[in-house]
């Protein structure tokens, strides 16, 4: 399983109503990679991940998980999606929603038992959200369901990770909490791809980046391609304009 790529993306055409918002990727994200995916709003970055995960039907093209189709590989994917983007109206904790990162690990019959539940305690914990374990996840506000997701995520023990926009709106101290996560994952040879808006902070957190504009602009390590010419292609302005917003 080792020598695949963790996703390889083949000819991959998306469109809404006709109107194609990802076209034509070709996209291979080595196993091991901590990978931002950049470009501008409506770029097709949160299409691009729902595709991966089949929730998106592609008009043309494929996604392949470790060689194999994604339904196949469910269980190594592990995914937040992005902040206020789910409608809770049901009453469930967020020690119950970490807890169900816990299921795919489990049989049918077999219920989360002391090893589940403090496992997902660590995860609050790790995630600051330890206080509010038992607190509606609907109560909470977008960044800490935010966090609450990312705590099912380190449960979920994937091998890879998928999160669309795990900064957006969260202050600084959780980003700096986020941010050592993902490091960590990596360090422990997850591969994670993140959503990413804020450019200036490509360089330090990330080791591998896609620019994505429709099309895709280009992909590879941070240190060859972060560069004017790239942003510029897909920004279509200068980069120091860019980055300054
Ligand atoms: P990004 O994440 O880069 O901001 P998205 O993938 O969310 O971009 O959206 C890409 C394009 O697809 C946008 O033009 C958006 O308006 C459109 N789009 C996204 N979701 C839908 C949908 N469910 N129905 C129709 N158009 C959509």
């Amino acid at each position: 399983m080792k020598e695949q790529p963790a996703i390889q993306i083949d000819d991959l055409t998306v469109a809404y109503n006709y109107k194609p918002v990802l076209w034509d990727i070709d996209l291979t994200v080595p196993e091991g990679v901590l990978m931002a995916i950049v470009g501008p709003n409506g770029a097709g970055k949160s299409t691009l991940i729902k595709a991966i995960l089949g929730i998106i039907d592609p008009i043309a093209g494929s996604v392949r998980v470790f060689g194999k189709a994604y339904k196949e590989q469910r269980k190594l994917v592990g995914y937040v999606p992005q902040k206020g983007s789910v409608d809770w109206d049901f009453p469930t904790t967020a020690l119950d929603v970490v807890m169900m990162g816990t299921y795919g690990r489990l049989g049918w019959i077999k219920r989360p038992g002391n090893d589940q539940k403090k496992a997902s305690l660590e995860a609050l914990e790790k995630v600051g959200m330890l206080a509010f374990k038992n607190r509606q996840i609907s109560h909470l506000s977008g960044g800490q369901q935010q966090r609450v997701f990312l705590a099912r995520a380190l449960v979920q023990d994937a091998t890879i990770y998928l999160m669309d926009e795990p900064f957006q709106g969260v202050d600084a101290t959780t980003e700096i909490a986020i941010i050592n996560i993902l490091k960590e994952l990596r360090k422990r040879g997850k591969t994670v791809v993140v959503v990413h808006h804020d450019l200036q902070t490509v360089p330090e957190y990330f080791d591998w980046v896609t620019f994505l504009n429709v099309k895709k602009i280009a992909t590879g390590p941070v240190k060859d391609i972060f560069n004017d010419d790239n942003l510029t292609k897909t920004y279509g302005i200068n980069y120091k304009v860019a980055i300054n917003n």
